[in-house]
C-alpha cells in the first residue's frame, strides 16, 4: 500500500464517540496502514463516564465495522506503554480549537519525555466537527436536543436510553 506505513494509536475516552472522533478516525485509516482506536479505561480528566468502557468500545466497533484497518482496544496503562507494546510508531489525535492546543502541547511534550521514539500527530478537525465534544453533546441530549447529525444512530438511542433513566 503506496504511501502507508505502520501502525498509529487514536487515543482518547470516547465517552460516547461522536462524528468529529470518527473523522479523525477514518481519516487515520487513509494514511496509515492500521489504526487503533485506544479507549481510555478510567480517564483520570473527566471523572465518571457515562457508558461503560466496553459499551464506549462497541459504538466504535459498530461505527467503524466498515474500515478494516481499524480496531478498537480498551488500556489502563501510560499511552505511550500501550503504543509501544503495539508496535505503534505514532500517536495520532485531532485538534479543534485553540483550547485543546494548550493540553495537547503539554501531553505532547511528556510523551516524547517518556518515549521519544513514539511521534505525536496532530490532525486538524474537520470545519463541521470543529464544535463538537463528547461533552457537548451529552449535555445537549440531557436537555432532549437532536444529536442525530453528531453522533452515529446507535450512540444517539443508548443516550437517550441512559440519559433518560436519570
Ligand atoms: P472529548 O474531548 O470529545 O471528550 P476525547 O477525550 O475522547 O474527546 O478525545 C479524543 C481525541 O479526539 C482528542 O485528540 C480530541 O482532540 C479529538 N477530538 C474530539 N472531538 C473531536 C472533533 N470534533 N474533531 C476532531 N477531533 C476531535
Amino acid at each position: 500500500m503506496a504511501g502507508r506505513d505502520g501502525t498509529v494509536v487514536c487515543p482518547g475516552s470516547y465517552d460516547p464517540v461522536t462524528n468529529g472522533h470518527l473523522d479523525i478516525i477514518t481519516r487515520s485509516s487513509q494514511a496509515f496502514e492500521r489504526v487503533v482506536v485506544a479507549i481510555v479505561n478510567n480517564p483520570v480528566r473527566k471523572g465518571q463516564t457515562l457508558f461503560t468502557a466496553e459499551e464506549r468500545r462497541a459504538f466504535i466497533e459498530d461505527a467503524t465495522s466498515e474500515l478494516p484497518n481499524v480496531e478498537a482496544r480498551i488500556f489502563s496503562n501510560l499511552l505511550v506503554e500501550f503504543a509501544r507494546e503495539l508496535g505503534a510508531k505514532a500517536i495520532v489525535k485531532g485538534l479543534r480549537a485553540i483550547s485543546d492546543f494548550e493540553y495537547e502541547f503539554e501531553m505532547a511534550q511528556l510523551n516524547r519525555k517518556l518515549d521519544p521514539g513514539i511521534e505525536s500527530i496532530y490532525m486538524i478537525a474537520s470545519p463541521q466537527y470543529s464544535f463538537l465534544s463528547s461533552t457537548g453533546v451529552k449535555e445537549m441530549a440531557t436537555f432532549g436536543g437532536d444529536v442525530g447529525d453528531l453522533v452515529p444512530g446507535s450512540v444517539a438511542a443508548a443516550m437517550a436510553e441512559r440519559l433518560g433513566e436519570r
